[in-house]
């Protein structure tokens, strides 16, 4: 049955769209219609925002404790409803359920709770000298958000804004939409202040930029393309307003070569692979000694025959299809494109796998023998397309991995984690896993270059949003 849902969430209630147009939200899996979600207008983004500002004294003014429990409530209930939230965005991003339960709906839950810890922890003054230095919420946000880890978008920026005192108007994005709006309905029932949360969809030319020009708007929290982020931050411009950007990226890894290749292959295809390589710090090209060349790509095919995609929902594998039609089309132009520039091509190809052909599905792909100026190794993909590019010297491997756009991840293999460490260090992005380290939710997460500018998640991503105020005394 489609999920219809005809309402925002604005100044603390569901009110009905004014427009009748609807954007239809497809299953991943089928491809068959899953939900339809109302159109925005310019005039009732406006009046989100104007909620948010009219919440803002109030809210900014409550204590760190009462905002704190707020967000733990906020996190209760979100693991109340992990089931369905992981059913949602199984169907929406294409992510199978088992891995969606814990990363798709268990992170953000985890998110909220740390930053209700977060915000009753903090040292909201220090004193320097004969100032008083006091933290405080930056105002209103505008928070925009793209569709391949929704709600742990939608949670780094509303979880942090909320608990350091901002009011905040969501508009998430329209290809996966409905956890934003069961998110909203949890913020409804733990009885938020009015207009301290509110929720508006439609289309980012229209809705997002209207939330982003409004006057009132005092800082815009954007996640998606660095196409559209460059818009978004022009906009913002105007008014001098805050900008956060996570944008995106094309992440190398490095292997070393007195790496474990039996352990770092494998972890390098379970980090490109993960989420159909929907993963803006996902780790897309594999950095080799040239001499391990034909060992490592023997690996990395032998491990990608445990990435045989299936339906998200009903089927058990490690990979699923992606999001849409047009997504899907785009990573098989990249293929193609790949073939085109001259890579060798070991697995995949254009065609849909086998099977397989209702959904939005593509064969996990690996090419070999990749050089860093082609299009697969500087633009980002967003699909299950692994590149292998082969160097000679370790510099060499370093000024592969920095020859990019972008800065976002990066990972490195080695026999100790001290070399492993000294090679992390020369890598411009904002984060580098070494020896297949673990994605950490309490430490920073964001772009050097054109993969953005700010941090989220922990501490950095809590004081994103905070001002900083002297009063000197005698
Ligand atoms: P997108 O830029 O098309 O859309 C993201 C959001 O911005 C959506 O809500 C959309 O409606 C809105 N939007 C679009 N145009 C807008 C405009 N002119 N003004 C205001 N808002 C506008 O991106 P997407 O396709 O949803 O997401 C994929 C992209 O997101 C990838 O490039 C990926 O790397 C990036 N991403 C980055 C991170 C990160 O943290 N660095 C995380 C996830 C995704």
């Amino acid at each position: 049955m489609t999920i219809v849902r005809d309402s925002f969430y604005i100044n603390g209630e569901w009110v009905k769209a004014a427009s009748s147009d609807t954007l239809e939200v497809t299953s991943s899996g089928t491809g068959e219609l899953y939900a339809t979600i109302p159109v925005g207008t310019v005039d009732e983004a406006n009046r989100a925002v104007d909620a948010a500002a009219a919440a803002f004294f109030a809210w900014s003014n409550t204590s760190a404790k009462e905002r704190g429990e707020f967000l733990q409530r906020i996190s209760e209930k979100l693991a109340e409803r992990a089931d369905e939230i992981a059913l949602v965005i199984a169907n929406e991003v294409g992510m199978p359920l088992m891995l969606a339960k814990g990363i798709q709906a268990g992170i953000p839950t985890a998110t909220f709770a740390d930053n209700a810890q977060r915000a009753m922890e903090f040292t909201w003054e220090e004193e320097v000298g004969n100032s008083t230095l006091v933290r405080e919420p930056v105002g209103v946000v505008a928070a925009i958000t793209p569709w391949n880890y929704p709600l742990h978008q939608i949670a780094n920026k509303v979880a942090a804004a909320l608990a350091a005192g901002c009011t905040v108007v969501l508009k998430p994005s329209e290809v996966a939409p409905i956890n934003a709006f069961i998110l909203a309905d949890i913020i409804h029932e733990v009885g938020l202040p009015k207009g301290v949360f509110n929720l508006i969809t439609g289309l980012g030319p229209v809705v997002g930029e209207a939330i982003v020009a409004h006057p009132k708007t005092d800082m815009v929290s954007f996640t998606g393309s660095t196409r559209a982020g460059k818009r978004v931050m022009e906009l913002a411009s105007q008014m001098v307003k805050r900008v956060s950007l996570e944008l995106g990226g094309k992440s190398a890894n490095i292997i070393l070569d007195d790496a474990d290749l039996q352990k770092a292959i494998p972890d390098a295809i379970f980090k490109c692979y993960l989420n159909s390589g929907q993963t803006c710090s996902a780790l897309t090209r594999l950095v080799v000694p040239r001499e391990k060349l034909a060992e490592v790509e023997d690996l990395a095919v032998a491990a990608a025959a445990g990435f045989a995609p299936a339906d998200p929902v009903t089927g058990a594998s490690l990979i699923g299809p992606l999001v849409s039609a047009a997504q899907q089309q785009r990573v098989r132009d990249y293929i193609q494109k790949g073939i085109n520039e001259g890579a060798r091509i070991l697995i995949g190809g254009v065609q849909p796998p086998e099977g397989l052909e209702q959904g939005h599905y593509v064969q996990p792909t690996i090419f070999s023998d990749v050089t860093n100026d082609m299009t697969i190794a500087q633009e980002e993909i967003f699909g299950p397309v692994l590149s292998i590019i082969p160097y000679d010297t370790e510099e060499e491997a370093i000024n592969i991995a920095n020859d990019s756009l972008y800065g976002l991840a990066g990972g490195v293999w080695a026999g100790s984690d001290e070399k492993a460490f000294e090679v992390a260090r020369k890598i411009r992005t904002g984060q580098v896993e070494i020896n297949g380290g673990a994605f950490n939710i309490f430490a920073p997460f964001g772009g050097y270059k054109q993969s953005g500018i700010g941090r989220e998640l922990g501490k950095y991503g809590f004081e994103e949003f905070l001002e900083v105020k002297a009063i000197q005394h005698n």
